[in-house]
């Protein structure tokens, strides 16, 4: 197998600050890196070495670690909050992908979409229907994109066709997770939609799912909106909050995560942080939604772990750099200051290690995948303006979330593999 020299400036924040290294390379070999070093290092190493230079900077692949398959034609709808929202356009979205064809097609779209956006990896909530799964399933392992996904579980509270009984999810889940996450780089992810769509006995058996298979992780929403919160206390009017309803039913631990969290009490925190639960921050989608500020400061000094997630539909791209700029914004209005370092880190090894793939992708150690985003150095007037004022890398990196986006994104390598994006 031959070994490809990726050149040019790369910055990565494997723990948190920004570490950045110019005049660089990444040597790759059969989709992995087996070395990370100067340029001129590597190039003595391997003179073999097939080169390819990187102008811009080079970063590593984005982790989306919430994001949901069959809602893209939904994004962009106008003018609802949470529960309206679910009604009205994200239940009949998901309902089309009953027609196999249709998942089929879409499996293609959103596979190639999250590629353009830079994302090398994700936690895919997925859909209802088991065709629909396999189809995402072929779909990714093609792509050779990593993450977790898997059936929705929901038998209450939506329409009919979205709904399947606990045997029916329990029975199609094993089959996908037999099926699609003993080869390549996925892991299956069982995801009740949330509370109010799931019985008892249905969250007790994804409980049961869980503790019966040690590589599951497990997904769900929790405490996204006010009214929801007030929704659930109905429904259990003995737990002590929402959170307590997913502990009941043995639905936190180190493998589980859970969407937005804005809600949150300090005792519920309190049990997030001794349970190792994770939560996604999705700031776009709840700047959309109207759902609420979500204090990234208060839940991190509480010591829970937080990764970023796109949450399209309700969310406006699919591009963390997009997202990234929503973070910023939500958390300065709230006196959040955040460095560059934390914000790279929150994109890309957070989601590794919410994915359980902390050795595997995130940053540029040898031995992980190639995963890796090279951005323009120029895509318009206003950002040619700021990059040559830009005196490091860091600069550079936050001027591409701030006004870039998708178009910052020139390439997209997954575990070696290149994709160019004309711009
Ligand atoms: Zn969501």
């Amino acid at each position: 197998m031959s070994v490809t020299l990726h050149t040019g400036s790369f910055l990565h924040a494997p723990r948190g600050e920004a570490e950045g290294m110019a005049l660089a390379a990444l040597a790759v070999e059969a989709g992995r890196i087996v070395a990370f070093d100067s340029q001129a290092k590597l190039s003595e190493r391997y003179p073999e070495a097939l080169c390819i230079a990187h102008p811009g900077l080079i970063v590593p692949g984005f982790v989306d670690a919430h994001v949901h398959f069959p809602q893209l034609a939904m994004a962009g709808a106008h003018g609802e909050s949470l529960l309206d929202w679910l009604d009205r356009y994200t239940f009949p979205a998901e309902l089309e992908f009953a027609n196999a064809r249709h998942a089929q097609t879409r499996a293609r779209q959103f596979v190639g979409m999250l590629r353009r956006a830079g994302t090398t990896n994700a936690m895919i909530f997925g859909v209802s229907f088991p065709k629909a799964m396999r189809a995402l399933f072929e779909t990714l392992n093609e792509a050779g994109m990593g993450g977790a996904t898997g059936l929705v579980w929901m038998n209450q509270e939506g329409p009919d066709g979205l709904l399947s009984s606990t045997e029916e999810c329990r029975a199609a889940s094993e089959a996908l997770l037999s099926e699609f996450c003993s080869v390549g780089s996925l892991r299956y992810a069982v995801l009740p939609r949330f509370v109010p769509s799931c019985s008892p006995k249905m969250l007790q058996a994804a409980g049961d799912f869980l503790q019966a298979h040690p590589d599951l992780l497990l997904q769900s929403h929790l405490s996204e909106s006010l009214d929801e919160v007030k929704w659930v206390q109905q429904l259990y009017p003995k737990a002590t909050d929402y959170t307590d309803v997913y502990e009941q039913f043995g639905l936190l631990g180190r493998r589980s995560s859970y969407a937005h969290g804005i809600h949150l009490s300090d005792k519920e925190l309190q049990r997030l942080s001794a349970t190792k639960t994770r939560l996604v921050h999705c700031p776009s989608a709840n700047l959309y939604l109207g759902s609420g500020l979500f204090d990234y400061r208060r839940a991190k000094s509480a010591g829970v772990e937080v990764a970023l997630g796109s949450d399209v539909g309700a969310g406006t791209s699919l591009c963390l750099l997009d997202v990234l700029r929503d973070f910023y914004g939500v958390q300065m209005v709230q006196g959040n200051r955040l460095s560059v370092g934390e914000m790279l880190h929150l994109a890309t090894q957070a989601g590794a290690d919410l994915l359980g793939m902390t050795d595997e992708t995130g940053s540029f150690e040898p031995g992980k995948r190639a995963d890796f985003v090279a951005l323009r150095p120029k895509w318009d007037d206003l950002f040619a303006a700021r990059w040559a004022q830009c005196s490091s890398m860091e600069e550079q990196f936050f001027a591409a979330a701030m006004l870039g986006g998708t178009s910052a994104i020139a390439s997209t390598t997954i575990a070696g593999q290149t994709t160019v994006h004309p711009g």
